[in-house]
């Protein structure tokens, strides 16, 4: 088989005796450098494949990114990489990670969004050094941080809605100037780290809601069966809280829905900050919301959920008038392997937690309690 192993064997010249013949006229016309050049880009290729394939088998985006570091660092000795990149294209906060030999390092990218660059990179779609780009800018802040900064390189990670994110490469740690062949290599290796940046965040896409970054229902309820079959064969609980924004039609009524929508999106932000990252955090539809806390038991849940609920009450969202405070109402039900319940049963009791908290007066968390709703019957499956 020719696998690109036994065909660079194949260039053991000198054991060839006809080419030891020959040895001063190959050398002299060249011939012998000429095959180390190949060779060089040959092992050029190699490294780019293998890297590629290392960056491709990457199941998340921070695993991307540190097996391009590490490709990358392995190779060239860069002094930085950033990568920058925006999570959901609906949205325009940014994901910012650098890092500085190896290891991850704030070098002071001062920057908020990515949309200064778009124009840029709607024209010219290839990795561009920094005198190129700084010229074309019009962001004077951004201008300041680059030039602090001054990466070598710029690569855009552009995709079917335009630009995704970026990655800066710094010169070399040693000061020396990159060859051409290192360049190619980055330029290469870096299309392949931005393909599978890209492919992730089209993946990570189709779980979330676009308006407020929170996973959809449909991952919500994909992840309650799971936990479901989990907790089956684990003897730890499971809980599930529900949260429904309170007389929020009135809201909408008096002050407008794009005023209600930012209202929205700080609850969502609220409850990001309040749970855990293996927690699920989810917009269930409209002013209602999820949150699936795996391992969690009645009391922990409880404190998470009045955690959300005093915040979601005291924040102060930023609007063009003042706006009144909202609270929400939330209904917690823990599950265990003690009773077989499915998602849509789990998620009943929830809910009747929760109208418990509306019949109660609102801006309150009630527990699912046996005595407190006690005419359920479990299903046997
Ligand atoms: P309750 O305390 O009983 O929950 O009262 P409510 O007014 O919140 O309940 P209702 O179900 O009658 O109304 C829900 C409102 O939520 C109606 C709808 O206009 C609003 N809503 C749902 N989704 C959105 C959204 O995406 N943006 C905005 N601004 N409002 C929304
Ligand atoms: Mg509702
Ligand atoms: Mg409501």
């Amino acid at each position: 088989m020719n696998t690109i192993e036994n065909l660079e064997g194949e260039y053991d010249l000198l054991s060839n005796p006809q080419i030891m013949k020959y040895y001063s006229l190959l050398q002299n016309i060249g011939v012998f450098k000429h095959i180390e050049l190949i060779n060089k880009e040959l092992k050029n290729y190699k490294n780019l494949l293998s890297g590629a394939r290392d960056i491709f088998n990457r199941t998340t985006i921070d695993e991307i990114i540190d097996a391009a570091v590490r490709q990358i660092s392995d190779h060239l000795l860069p002094s930085f990489i950033v990568f920058l990149w925006k999570p959901l294209q609906s949205r325009n906060d940014i994901t910012i990670r650098s890092y500085r030999n190896y290891k991850p390092v704030d070098i002071g990218i001062n920057i908020t969004s990515i949309t200064p660059f778009e124009a840029f990179f709607r024209q010219y779609s290839r990795p561009v050094n920094l005198d190129k780009l700084i010229t074309e800018l019009n962001d004077e802040s951004i201008i300041e941080t680059l030039n602090k900064v001054r990466p070598e390189l710029i690569i855009p990670i552009l995709g079917p809605s335009g630009l995704y994110g970026l990655i800066m490469v710094g010169c070399k740690i040693l000061g020396e100037v990159y060859t051409q062949n290192e360049l190619v290599f980055i330029e290469n290796l870096m299309s392949f780290v931005s393909q599978a940046i890209q492919n992730h965040l089209h993946y990570e896409q189709t779980l979330r809601d676009p308006k407020t970054g929170l996973f959809n229902h449909t991952f919500f309820m994909a992840r309650l069966s799971e936990e479901i079959a989990r907790s089956r064969r684990s003897k730890f609980s499971s809980t599930v809280i529900v949260m429904d924004v309170d007389k929020f039609k009135n809201f909408n009524d008096s002050y407008g829905h794009l005023a209600g929508d930012t209202v929205l999106e700080n609850i969502s932000f609220v409850i990001k900050q309040a749970v855990r990252s293996v927690d699920i955090p989810s917009r269930f539809g409209g002013e209602e919301f999820t949150v699936l806390l795996p391992d969690t038991g009645k009391e922990i849940a409880w404190g998470v959920a009045e955690r959300i609920r005093t915040a979601v009450a005291e924040a102060i969202v930023p609007w063009n008038t003042p706006l009144p405070q909202v609270t929400i109402s939330l209904g917690v039900f823990t599950f265990n392997c003690n009773e077989v319940l499915t998602a849509s049963e789990i998620l009943t009791r929830a809910d009747e937690a929760l109208y418990q908290s509306k019949e109660g007066g609102r801006n309150r968390t009630t527990v699912w309690d046996d005595a407190l709703f006690p005419n359920i019957e479990p299903v046997q499956e």
